[in-house]
């Protein structure tokens, strides 16, 4: 007979969103389980955030030493051992999820290895390693998501890849070609051509990386096309077929794109179908989203719903923030999600990271917005470091001097967003950055400088106009 066990609080999934939640839930003293089908770490561990992380940095490393001689250091003859940065990335996750599965065991947490299904409301099936029925008072879902694949042009993982897939290559293509310009594309595309692959992003929207601003994707764009990746925007993709050692992609124009192998990424599907919702009431969206309000709370009190599988915003670190919101409130506290102060983070070379609203979406919400643009061409730091492209940009209200927005494409944006996030979670007005000291000589004073233009009184930049 299966034995049945009683939780305080059961958490489904153990990515980013549901491990966090689990530890936060057994920090109140509740008794906890974690229930993973798969790798814990989930997306962002395994197939996500630090593989393709791992790797680019491998590719930043490379680019440094491309451009030793700018440093006067000369080095001989370079060459890439794919196969080795593979088992770099592989060892990397490994490390991690031992380190995670320690973490979460330190916290007392029982983990559960299966597949979870409700039975009733608060009733789960768990079945795989571990089989039993399990009882929650409160339930947290964290399932997440996973690639799309659509019937026009399935993945074969030999030719035409996911991003899950791709991460199994042990040798590099001569050629990619790239179906999505979002982020995971445009990543993707970046690490491949900095390795050396001839790349092709294909884009059904007029722009690349449509959602962060004009100015954010056209400078990728540019940054592309010096580096030789072939952008092709507002082009429809109908059908892949192999032909020869390749691949031949048609588009509705009639025109045809020859690759060694494609990268599908066209975005994610939210995993919710296997969960039995229906046995617990739980209501979705025609996708499949799980529906939650500010608290993480479905329609069904006491079962909560975070992280990729409610189609919000699908990052690691919202699913994380999600996963505590929905601990607090599983566990007698209260704490409301809030979405203005999301950064973003997009790691191409360069860098670019947004946080907040852009100028046109401040405009539109009714502020008289302003920014102040300061480009690290003319940064002592970034000259010094031969670092010199992009901008840091802030926007404003100019009534109250709140900050509002902050982009920036360059070297190490994906730290330096930071200051950024902190400022307008805060509510800061420009006055309070420009009254920050901020030391020199660092990139930080890329924000200290936006914000000195944006007030009109720019130091190491020239007036609007020339004073005689
Ligand atoms: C290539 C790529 C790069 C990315 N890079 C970044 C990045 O740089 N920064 C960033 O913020 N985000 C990044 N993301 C997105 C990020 O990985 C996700 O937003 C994040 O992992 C979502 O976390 P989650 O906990 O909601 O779900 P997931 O990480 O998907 O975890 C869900 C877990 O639930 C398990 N599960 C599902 N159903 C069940 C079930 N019925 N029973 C038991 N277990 C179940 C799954 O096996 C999985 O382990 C990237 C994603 C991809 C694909």
């Amino acid at each position: 007979m299966t034995e049945k066990k009683y939780y305080d609080v059961i958490v489904i999934g153990a990515g980013p969103g549901g491990y966090i939640a689990a530890i936060k839930a057994s920090q109140t003293g509740k008794k906890v389980a974690l229930i993973e089908k798969g790798d814990l770490g989930g997306t962002c561990l395994n197939v996500g955030c630090i593989p393709t992380k791992t790797l680019i940095s491998n590719a930043q490393a490379l680019h440094t030493i491309q451009h030793a001689a700018d440093f006067g250091i000369h080095v001989g003859s370079v060459s890439i051992d794919f196969g080795k940065m593979k088992e770099r990335k592989d060892n990397v996750i490994s490390k991690i999820r031992k380190s995670l599965e320690g973490l979460i065991q330190s916290n007392g947490i029982d983990i559960l290895r299966g597949t979870a299904s409700f039975k009733a409301p608060f009733e789960l099936k768990v079945k795989g390693e571990d089989n039993q029925i399990i009882h929650g008072e409160k339930i947290i879902i964290a399932s997440g998501s996973e690639p799309l694949d659509i019937p026009a042009f399935p993945c074969d993982h030999q030719k035409v890849f996911n991003s899950t897939s791709i991460l199994g290559l042990t040798t590099l293509p001569k050629t990619l070609a790239v179906i999505g310009g979002g982020y995971i594309g445009c990543e993707f595309a970046s690490l491949y051509a900095e390795l050396g692959v001839k790349v092709i992003v294909l884009e059904a929207l007029p722009s690349l990386v449509a959602t962060q601003g004009r100015g954010v994707s056209d400078a990728l764009t540019a940054a592309f096309k010096k580096k030789g990746i072939e952008v092709q925007t507002g082009v429809i993709v109908e059908g892949i077929d192999r032909q020869g050692q390749g691949v031949e992609i048609r588009l509705k124009d009639k025109a045809v794109v020859n690759a060694d192998v494609v990268l599908v990424a066209i975005g994610r599907k939210v995993v919710s179908k296997e969960l039995g919702l229906e046995m617990a009431g739980v209501l979705t969206n025609e996708k499949g989203a799980i529906s939650v309000n500010e608290k993480m709370e479905t329609n069904v009190p006491g079962i909560y719903a975070i992280g990729d599988v409610t189609g919000l915003l699908m990052l690691a670190h919202v699913a994380s923030h999600q996963g505590m919101i929905a601990a607090v409130n599983a566990t007698g506290g209260s704490a409301t999600m809030h979405y203005e102060a999301v950064p973003a983070v997009i790691f191409t070379l360069p860098e670019i990271a947004t946080v907040g609203m852009t100028l046109e979406q401040a405009t539109e919400k009714g502020y008289s917005a302003a920014i102040g643009k300061f480009p690290f061409q003319v940064l002592g730091k970034s000259i010094a470091s031969v670092e010199t492209e992009g901008f840091a940009q802030v926007v404003i209200d100019q009534k109250t001097g709140q900050i509002l927005g902050a982009q920036m494409v360059g070297h190490d944006a994906a730290s330096l967003i930071a200051e950024m996030a902190l400022a307008i979670t805060n509510e800061l007005t420009v006055d309070c950055l420009t009254e920050t000291i901020h030391a020199h000589p660092t990139l930080p004073e890329a924000w200290l400088e936006a914000g000195l233009i944006a007030q009109n009184t720019p130091i190491h930049f020239p007036p609007k106009v020339k004073r005689l």
